[in-house]
Order: C-alpha cells, then structure tokens, then sequence
C-alpha cells in the first residue's frame, strides 16, 4: 500500500479551504472584486494541489511500479522460476513514466473542475446579489443576510464538483481524488507485475483469490488468462483495477 492517505488528506483539506473562500466572499462588494478575490484564492488551492499532487505521484507510482515488479519474482519463484531479467532498464523507465504522466492528467483535469466550479460559483454569487438589490433595492441587513445564506446553501449542496461522470455523477473533488489515487496506485502495481512476467516471457497468469471478493470480480477470479491475449485458447486478462478499490492481481501460471 502506497501512502494514500497523505494525498487524500491534501484533497480533503484544500475542499475545506475552497468551500471557505466560497461562504467567505462579500456580496457587497462590487462584481469584479469578488470575482478577484475568489479566483484568486482558488487558483491559489489549485496550484498548491498541482504542485501536491505532482510531488506525491512521481514518489509514489514509481515505487509501486516497483513492488508489483518485485511481486512477479517473488510468485514465480515459488513456482520455481528463476528470472533473469530483474533490473530496472529503459523500458521500465518509460512504462513508469507514463504511468505518472496519466496519473497527474486525470489528477489535473480534476483540479480545472474546481477552478470551473470556481467560476460557477461566482457566477451565481453575482446573480444572487443582483437578484436581491432588484428586489430590496439595497443590499444590506436582511437582504444580505439572504444572500450570504443562499451562497451558503449553495456550497453544502454542491460542493466542488471535479467532474461529472458518463452515468450523471457529480464526483466532489476529494472523492474523486481518493478514487483516482486507488486506482492509479493499483494499475502502476499490475503494470509492474506484468511488465516482469513479460520481459521474462510469461504470458499466462492466474487472477488473484480473496475472501472478500466483489460481485465484479468473481467471474475472474482463480482464472487463467493471457496478458497479450497471444497465447491460444485464453482470452485476454483484465486490466487492473478490475474497479477502483480492487484489490485483485496478476499470478505467473504455468501450464502442466
Ligand atoms: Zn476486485
């Protein structure tokens, strides 16, 4: 296990902060400078969660590349296999590279969907406050206290929305972070198992069992299959995550 809870915990900071600089704006103050301020703070939680972020994956995915790397010689010499090709070379390099390279866009596409979000919010600041003054004339006592408590509203009922997903979901920005770190910290595991077992020509592998298995993962469960999809009479194995979360993995298998 990568240290995810570090990142996580960045995530669910910077939501606090970003929900804050929200509630906080002034609705008094004129349309521009409360759009300044705003966005100035936000960009300012974004890039410190760039930077976060970039700092934590290119730790991180490297070395679980590595265990799952490592997890391929330790299965096949239980298997009696010996592997010669161990190191680290170039291609390994790459495959690691691209790894946290694809990390860190799903992770950046995330954070423009706060700084969106953002606007969205200004947005509707802006429209609120205009809204009031048509209807109070003045923005002061009760009617400000509208607004703040509408603009309050808004915030706990919509949150930082980092992406809205295929099915309709609207993903906040540090649930969307803890599933995007899972799954990126499994899928540089899997590649590193895969990666070993091809460079010392091991196409079959047996999907791993567990007690606690998952409706979604059953049917592969204790399967063979091939990493290439070459090997004649098995289907192509699955990538990893089969699903955020999971936990299963790549066994070398030989045939009897
Ligand atoms: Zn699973």
């Amino acid at each position: 296990m990568a240290n995810e809870s570090k990142l996580i915990n960045i995530y669910r900071r910077a939501t606090r902060q970003l929900e804050t600089t929200v509630r906080r704006a002034d609705p008094r103050k004129p349309i521009i400078l409360i759009r300044k301020v705003i966005m100035g703070d936000i960009n300012k939680i974004a890039a410190d969660l760039e930077r976060e972020t970039k700092n934590w994956l290119v730790v991180e995915i490297p070395q679980e590349y590595k265990k799952g790397s490592q997890q391929a010689v330790d299965d096949a010499g239980k298997l009696g296999l010996t592997f010669d090709k161990t190191g680290f070379g170039q291609v390994h390099k790459e495959a690691i590279q691209a790894l946290t390279e694809d990390a860190y866009l799903d992770f950046a596409s995330g954070i423009e969907g706060v700084r969106r979000a953002g606007r969205g919010f200004v947005s509707d600041i802006v429209k609120k406050k205009i809204n009031e003054r048509i209807v109070s004339g003045q923005l002061e006592g009760k009617a400000l206290d509208n607004v703040k408590r509408e603009v309050k509203q808004l915030v706990e009922d919509t949150g930082f929305t980092a992406l809205v997903d295929r099915g309709g979901k609207h993903w906040a920005i540090d649930s969307y972070a803890e599933m995007l770190v899972r799954t990126h910290v499994i899928k540089a595991n899997g590649e590193g198992t895969r990666n070993r077992l091809l460079s010392n020509r091991v196409d079959l592998v047996e999907i791993s069992t567990h007690a606690t298995a998952c409706p979604i993962c059953q049917p592969y469960e204790g399967r063979v299959y091939s990493l290439t999809g070459k090997s004649e009479g098995y289907d192509k194995a699955p990538e990893l995550p089969i699903h955020p979360n999971c936990r299963h993995s790549y066994m070398p298998y030989i045939e009897d």
